[in-house]
């Protein structure tokens, strides 16, 4: 089964602790290799995301030393979950050359409407996403849904992540209530976006948070999306996004076996010079 994960926070970021309790709970739960990615600064006032210059050298300092002290235990990488909402964040590259990353997650949490509002659409409240589809796209979600897959596009084509961070998590506060996943319009956008990723060789992650965190349904991306990806052979990687050590290996066991029931025989694992495939089975 899978024995990775490169999605995690810590408490340089919006996590609980320490990077090295993950590093102990990965070698508890048996891991190979855990790569920290911790959420990018971003220019405007936050509670999530590392907050300046100092603590993300602090934190790359931190996730290097324990590289060398856990040489030989596990694979440490150092990386980050960057935002992307066009003309206001920083470009996914600085972070990249600046600090030496191994790999980048790049990730949509705020949504841009066409007069500079921020729908959030991330977060355990879900009146949050409510009052954001009201505010900035007057309740429509179609016209909101696209903004989001859009952005996600625009990410991909300008900034080249290595990995699409929750793919879906459009769908997390939505309950089936605003749209449902089967609708030949959300379809389309889905497609549309999986043939960007496609063709930029971008790895999908397969993210369990949301179902360990009971506020999703499904994996991002759910099971109907995969069995596409898997046709269209996008590559993925299993990552549970743990803001916590206890996270580090929660549903990847099950995950695994979700991939191989939608078709997938291998996924992705960063592998100190770039990503390789290893088996599932
Ligand atoms: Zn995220
Ligand atoms: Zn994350």
């Amino acid at each position: 089964m899978f024995k990775h994960n490169f999605h995690t926070h810590t408490a340089y970021c919006d996590g609980s602790s320490p990077p090295e309790d993950y590093v102990i709970e990965a070698l508890k739960a048996g891991l190979e290799s855990i790569g920290f990615s911790g959420h990018a600064p971003v220019p405007f006032e936050n509670h999530f995301a590392i907050p300046d210059n100092d603590s993300l050298k602090a934190y790359a300092g931190e996730v290097e030393e324990l590289k060398e002290k856990y040489d030989g235990q596990i694979n440490i990488f150092l990386a980050l979950e960057a935002d992307y909402i066009p003309g206001i964040t920083f470009d996914f590259k600085h972070f990249m050359e600046d600090l030496s990353l191994d790999y980048i997650i790049g990730s949509v949490h705020f949504v841009k409407n066409r007069k500079e509002g921020l729908w959030f659409i991330d977060g355990p409240d879900r009146n949050v996403w409510l009052q954001g589809l009201a505010e900035y796209f007057n309740g429509d979600i179609r016209e909101a849904v696209i903004a989001y897959y859009r952005q996600i596009n625009m990410m991909i084509q300008t900034q080249q992540p290595d990995v699409i961070g929750h793919f879906d998590k459009i769908k997390m506060h939505n309950h089936d209530e605003y749209f449902r996943e089967e609708e030949p319009w959300y379809s389309k956008l889905v497609m549309e976006t999986l043939e960007i990723i496609r063709d930029n060789g971008c790895i999908v992650e397969v993210n369990t948070r949301g179902l360990y965190k009971k506020r999703s349904g499904s994996l991002f991306p759910g099971p109907a999306i995969l069995k596409e990806m898997n046709k269209m052979n996008i590559p993925v990687t299993i990552s549970t996004d743990a803001h916590k050590p206890g996270e580090v290996g929660l549903l990847l066991d099950e995950t695994a076996r979700t991939l191989i029931e939608t078709g997938y025989r291998e996924a992705c694992i960063y592998a100190g010079k770039g990503w390789e495939s290893v088996s599932l089975l």
